[in-house]
């Protein structure tokens, strides 16, 4: 076969080549994940140079049902990164955790169903009237809600080129091209800045260090996955309109720099990945028709996870699909989480 086009060549290299990391029985799973955890940190970029990571609580408000902590952290030398912790008023002195990671471009007032925007930070008035018509025509995004009715602490961090963290519009294209240049990725960084938070929130605040659940839409999919890749203490892992090969989603559909990571489909594909969550548990939600993360890429990286997964419990890989699209899927998310001792 002669191919002219270089595009088309290079799409069907990746159809042809198996991953350099792909688990086989030759070696332990323990070898495996711990070769394959340190080559998955390089590729992202990481460790990055720690800040003070103090934590700097810049208010507390009482809202009906919950406590909300705004605070900052200076997750890398200069770099602070804005995070909300929203804690359940019950009669629980210590509360379960889940990390909840909104979609690309949304901010982190969204994903904490919080539109009041402190004025006097980036956007103001505006960002708080386009927050309040987001939620109410797309409730779903406030995924720390979800949390809350369970009984849990929800911690939000803003994702790094969004929101506070970015320019009116989403400058994740840029951002995510400067860091290339330094050896960063986008998606590196956001890992940090969560790893970073979650220690600070375990320190600072009454938190159950056990059955912690990071979840998350698209983007923030991404972003719970790749943590609770690198990051042990996520017992729970629960990606919507997220997890689907590298293949069949941003290889041949136009997505932005956020989801590149070099040399990731070299090494592994993203059912590979899932191998690094064992035996934790992964709560894989997709929609059967996404035009973005085509629901055949999802069969087909389920398929794959389970071959490296080893499920020998019932629950430890769930699949959860509806006939609909790009979304995040709170209710059959937590309806599952709910169900499951954790
Ligand atoms: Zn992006």
């Amino acid at each position: 076969m002669r191919i002219y086009n270089s595009g088309f060549y290079e799409v069907a290299r990746v159809r042809h080549s198996v991953p350099r990391f792909r688990f086989t029985k030759d070696t332990s799973l323990a070898e495996w994940q711990r070769n394959a955890r340190q080559n998955l940190s390089q590729l992202l970029g990481l460790p990055l140079q720690a800040g003070a990571n103090t934590l700097k609580i810049l208010y507390a408000r009482e809202h009906p049902g919950f406590t909300e902590h705004r605070f900052e952290l200076e997750t890398e030398p200069g770099y602070f990164a804005q995070c909300y912790l929203l804690v359940p008023k019950d009669k629980s002195e210590m509360h379960k955790l889940c990390l909840c990671f909104g979609g690309h471009g949304s901010n982190m007032h969204i994903t904490a169903g919080l539109p009041d925007n402190d004025p006097d930070r980036s956007g103001g008035e505006l960002n708080r009237r386009e927050n309040i018509r987001i939620l109410s025509e797309t409730p779903e995004l406030n995924i720390a809600s979800y949390a809350l009715k369970s009984g849990r602490a929800a911690l939000i961090v803003e994702l790094r080129a969004f929101g506070e963290a970015g320019d009116d519009t989403p400058s994740c294209t840029e951002n995510a091209k400067t860091a290339l240049l330094m050896g960063r990725t986008l998606i590196g960084e956001r890992v940090h800045d969560a790893i970073c938070a979650l220690d600070a929130v375990l320190s600072g605040f009454d938190i159950d260090p056990e059955g912690i659940i990071a979840t998350g839409f698209s983007g923030g999919g991404s972003l719970a996955f790749y943590l609770s890749l690198l990051d042990e203490r996520i017992a729970l892992c629960a990606p919507s309109c997220s997890f689907c090969s590298f293949e069949k989603s941003i290889v041949e559909i136009s997505h932005c720099l956020c989801n590149h990571i070099p040399g990731i489909r070299r090494d592994f594909e993203m059912g590979d990945l899932a191998g690094l969550i064992y035996p934790r548990r992964l709560i894989v939600a997709a929609g059967e028709t996404d035009p973005i993360f085509p629901y055949d890429g999802v069969l087909d990286s389920v398929r794959l996870a389970r071959e490296v997964y080893f499920c020998d419990t019932p629950d430890s890989l769930i699949l959860l699909s509806l006939k609909d699209g790009h979304r995040y899927y709170g209710e059959l998310i937590w309806q599952t989480i709910n169900n499951i001792n954790i």
